[in-house]
């Protein structure tokens, strides 16, 4: 890209627009901080009510495929995001032959499949669980026994747990890779996890490289239920040793944007990369509140070819996922919501909701970000909210 594309600037007489491909919560929190740096934006996404749809200057309604609504993305935008990996790559294709596209169609494709991305991560001299990729009959009956009990993955569009099979014999492995219709898939071996954790970097065009600190998460049921963010959550040289492992990973691609690296942190103690997210994620919401800059903002100025400089967390937090379970009469068409004004009376409590109508189980609504002076008075705060709202404490 020739030159940054400046915030307020005209561009060909329109006001400098930045353009996203889905239009869900993390589009809805790009289109907040690349409005609020006073871009226009753009969302294409096919569903009338997309959260980020609703708060975008403009929403193309159309299929990601469909080249009228591409066509005119590119028209209105001077650089293209995406949020999330299942961008169809043709999209990514024809955007990128004609406008500015972070992350490029390469990166995007790496991380859409769990196969491509274990070799990168090998490639990058990372660890990564013992595996096996099960695409033919004959792999399957290769697979070696140590890797059992293990976890069956479908190769693409997994995500938050689905797409997961887990399998204690042979035999349990052959009816789960059955039971996903023999699509590509990895096996993994079932590791004894201590932790889980995550960083987010950001990478420029000119391959200036800054990070968040490294965040501990809790998932339940497979989907991302906490994450805690302050100095000694987590072992300082388990930290140092994941924030290089995400340059690494960065550098690898020669990836432009924000990218999001998720580990295990095994009982022994030692560091396994798990996945990649070619986007802003779910554990970095916290920065939100907690940071000087938010994860959302170094998406927009990845995009925008403007410099980077190294966030820094002012405060400890937690952050606390909200889904559609604790709506009373979830999966209903009620309009009753959580006690937000008990939750909102305790101190540092900041509420996101993405503007979706209907509550489901297992729906991310929201979030809640917790931020105070002490990871003491975070952590307190954060079980209080935890009792009003009927999470389980953690
Ligand atoms: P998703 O794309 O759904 O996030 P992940 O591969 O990250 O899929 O798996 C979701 C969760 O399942 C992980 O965060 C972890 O808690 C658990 N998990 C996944 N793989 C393993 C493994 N090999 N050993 C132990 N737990 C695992
Ligand atoms: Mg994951």
């Amino acid at each position: 890209m020739s030159g940054a594309i400046l915030p307020g600037s005209l561009v060909n007489g329109q006001p400098a627009t930045l353009g996203v491909m889905g239009g869900g919560q993390l589009g809805r929190m790009f289109v907040h901080a690349a409005q609020a740096m006073g871009y226009y934006t753009a969302v294409l996404d096919p569903d009338p009510a997309s959260p980020a749809g609703r708060v975008s200057h403009h929403h193309i309604q159309t299929d990601y495929l469909d080249e009228q609504g591409l066509a005119q993305l590119m028209q209105r935008c001077s650089a293209i995001t995406t949020e999330f990996e299942n961008v169809p790559a043709p999209a990514l294709l024809t955007l990128g032959a004609h406008r500015f596209v972070a992350p490029g169609a390469d990166a995007v494709a790496i991380a859409q499949d769990r196969a491509a991305e274990k070799a990168h991560f090998v490639k990058c001299g990372v660890p990564v669980a013992p595996h096996a990729v099960i695409e033919t009959e004959a792999q399957l009956a290769a697979v070696e026994e140590n890797l059992l009990p293990g976890i069956l993955k479908t190769a693409r569009l997994g995500y938050d747990g689905k797409g997961q099979v887990r399998v204690k014999t042979r035999a349990e492995l052959v009816a789960a890779w059955a039971g996903l219709k023999q699509v590509p898939c990895v096996l993994e071996k079932m590791l004894p996890l201590k932790d889980e954790c995550s960083v987010i970097v950001a990478r420029s065009g000119t391959g200036q490289i800054v990070h968040f600190p490294v965040q501990r998460n809790l998932h339940r049921e497979g989907i991302l239920a906490v994450t805690e963010v302050h100095v000694g959550v987590l072992d300082a040289a388990l930290a140092q040793q994941a924030v290089s492992a995400a340059h690494a990973i960065a550098e690898g691609l020669q990836y432009v944007g924000v990218l999001c690296v998720e580990f295990f942190v095994l009982a022994g103690g030692q560091l396994v990369v798990n996945e990649i997210a070619p986007r802003p994620h779910n554990s970095g919401h916290y920065t939100l509140d907690a940071c000087d800059q938010s994860q959302f903002d170094l998406q927009v100025r990845t995009l925008a070819g403007l410099p980077l400089t190294q966030p820094r967390q002012h405060s400890p937090a937690i952050m606390l996922n909200l889904l559609g379970d604790l709506w009373p009469e979830s999966g209903s068409e009620s309009n009753s919501c959580p006690p937000w004004d008990k939750v909102l009376a305790l101190p540092g409590t900041h509420l996101h909701l993405y503007g979706k109508l209907s509550a489901r189980p297992g729906r991310k609504m929201g979030h809640l970000n917790i931020t105070g002076a002490t990871p003491e008075a975070v952590r307190a705060t954060a079980l209080q909210a935890c009792a009003l709202l009927g999470i389980e404490p953690f």
